[in-house]
């Protein structure tokens, strides 16, 4: 049976070439148009920089990949101006149950209260993300010139921009760019033709993924069965989808031979075992089944040059706990706006050193994360798999074990060592609120948001204010902006730098208050936030100097060490 989704197929093109050579120098090449690259051409083309897009194959991806989107990822998707496609079609839901054997050990909730305004987890299946992804891009229209059937070959560093060689069904040629972006997946062509190589832990344990289509009410939510009396021995997970698709991944047993364990008459005995011991008894029908193994691994920097990695190019972090496309959405929006600053003028190469560095970090997070995770999920050895059943057994009777259970989601990294982060002195005093490196909590602005002094008339929460530029929040008691502040908007936008100043009233309503209070921002106080949503710093006071020497520093990196490889 084919899955509900029928992906559109295009064919390829060759541009004007001179003696093979593309005739246009690109500013910027993104090789790979899966969830990173996408995403790092929409993120460019939001700061008004063109680029071209190389793609191997002739559609979106196939078959069952990514399948949860996090709450982080949901809200660059809205500044990348994608989010009404994800909200549209993914199913949102917020925790899971857990059970050892036949017995519930665990109900858990993902972090969420009433100041969200996006779930804290999305499903919807990777072709989906990256059909609403396609369709964002094509409203940019000539700004990403996105290539079908166009697969790199191999790539030859400049000093001063990289030739890329590549192959299409009408023949073959190079282009040339100022910067290349390789967001070219696990197996990546860039990665090798540089001669790098990911580090770190390939894990044994195998899991089937299978994609069926079955009718159910049951409410999305995230199923685990370890040691299940359908599958003894093994670990279940079971998500729904849109569109009646529901995904059910179990672990192989050590001894099983993969190539007979994905075979159907040996998956759908398990799958049907399954259904039936959770009370599915509608008819259903296999879409797709895979193998899967988990990796967790990264390269030491992702700038080589005028080379930058992002996604699955630069690490592969385990499935458990969705990491995999969430952090490389995030790469994309932390390296989009500072390579935009590069090629506008506004910032030196350097800024892209910070990307590297920061990525790295959270990669290095998001690994250490997975691998607990995976080690939980498939253990990969006897001593884990004694510990795991040790803690199940506990956690049917003692509520205090649970926790140990409980599935780690992917949760938004602060870059608290960057050198972006350490460049500017923030005020020391604060007790409440997001600190220099961590991304802003979300807070609703209240029924009298669109009175803030720069905000905008669709503007209802905290997140909602920030998008392709800085934004300075100043909060006043009165809703007053010192005359100096006042200034920094023309100042900045006359500098190229895209600027917004918002001021927040304490005084404005109950919501103004609250927001104020989680801020430790009620005497007043001012948060200087990156265009990725980072905070840069905060002042309890600040000057229109200070800002503007926060701003030199990000630019510039003055102090900070320079150079790269
Ligand atoms: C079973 C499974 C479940 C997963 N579940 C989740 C989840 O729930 N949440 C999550 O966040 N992540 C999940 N992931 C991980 C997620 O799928 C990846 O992290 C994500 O696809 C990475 O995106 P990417 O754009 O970096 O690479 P890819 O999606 O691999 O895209 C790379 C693109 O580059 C193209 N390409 C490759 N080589 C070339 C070349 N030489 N020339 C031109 N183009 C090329 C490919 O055709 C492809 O379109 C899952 C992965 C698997 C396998």
């Amino acid at each position: 049976m084919p899955y509900p989704f029928v992906p559109e197929r295009f064919p390829a093109a060759l541009p004007p070439l001179r003696d093979g050579v593309d005739r246009v120098r690109h500013r910027v090449a993104i090789v790979g148009a899966g969830p990173v690259g996408y995403c790092v051409a929409i993120g460019l083309a939001v700061q008004g920089i063109d680029s071209v897009l190389i793609e191997a194959d002739d559609s979106v991806c196939a078959g069952s990949r990514a399948i949860c989107i996090s709450r982080r990822s949901l809200e660059i998707l809205d500044r990348l101006g994608a989010l009404p496609g994800f909200l549209a079609t993914g199913l949102p839901w917020t925790g899971g149950r857990s059970f050892y054997r036949d017995r519930e050990v665990l109900r858990f909730t993902m972090p969420n209260d009433a100041n969200q305004r996006l779930p804290p987890m999305l499903n919807l299946a990777q072709y989906h993300i990256e059909q609403i992804l396609l369709e964002r891009v094509r409203e940019f229209g000539d700004r990403i010139d996105l290539r079908w059937q166009t697969r790199l070959t191999g790539i030859e560093p400049r000093a001063d921009g990289v030739r890329a060689r590549l192959a299409t069904p009408l023949g073959d040629y190079a282009l040339e760019a100022d910067w290349l972006v390789a967001t070219d997946g696990g197996r990546s062509v860039v990665r090798e033709s540089l001669g790098l190589a990911l580090a770190g832990t390939s894990y044994e344990g195998r899991y089937v993924i299978v994609d069926v289509a079955l009718r159910s009410g049951r409410p999305t939510e995230r199923l685990a069965f370890f040691d299940p009396p359908c599958n003894p021995g093994s670990t279940v997970l079971v998500h729904k989808q849109p569109q009646d698709v529901w995904r059910i991944d179990y672990q192989l047993r050590r001894d099983e031979d993969a190539e007979a364990a994905v075979r159907p008459e040996n998956v759908l005995p398990r799958v049907e075992s399954l259904l039936a011991m959770i009370g599915e008894t509608a008819d259903w029908a296999p879409i797709w089944i895979s193998l899967y193994r988990a990796n967790a691994l990264t390269l030491e920097r992702y700038r080589h040059g005028h080379v930058l990695f992002a996604g699955d190019a630069a690490h592969l972090v385990p499935i458990f706990g969705v990491r995999g496309a969430n952090s490389g959405i995030d790469d994309a929006d932390n390296l989009a706006w500072k390579l935009a600053a590069v090629l506008h003028g506004l910032a030196t190469e350097r800024l892209l050193d910070t990307y590297s560095e920061e990525r790295v970090a959270a990669a290095k997070e998001n690994l250490r994360q997975g691998a607990k995770s995976t080690e939980f999920m498939a253990p990969p050895s006897f001593a884990f798999e004694w510990m795991r059943t040790a803690v199940l057994g506990l956690a049917v009777r003692h509520e205090s074990v649970r926790s140990l259970i409980n599935p780690r989601q992917t949760l938004p990294i602060a870059y608290a060592d960057s050198a972006l982060s350490r460049a500017v002195e923030s005020s020391a005093d604060f007790v409440a609120g997001p600190a220099p490196g961590s991304v802003l909590s979300e807070a609703p602005l209240g029924p009298r948001a669109s009175s803030l002094r720069g905000a905008g008339a669709r503007d209802a929460y905290l997140t909602q204010l920030l998008g392709d530029h800085f934004t300075l929040l100043h909060f006043s008691k009165g809703g007053a902006l010192p005359a100096d502040l006042g200034g920094l908007d023309a100042e900045m936008r006359g500098l190229g730098i895209r600027w917004r100043t918002v001021v927040i009233d304490p005084a404005t309503d109950e919501a103004t208050a609250m927001l104020a209070a989680r801020y430790d921002a009620a005497r007043g106080a001012s948060y200087l936030v990156r265009p990725d949503g980072h905070v840069l710093a905060r002042w309890r006071r600040c000057t229109a100097q200070d800002v503007r020497l926060a701003v030199a520093r990000v630019l510039d990196r003055i102090g900070a060490q320079g150079g790269s490889g």
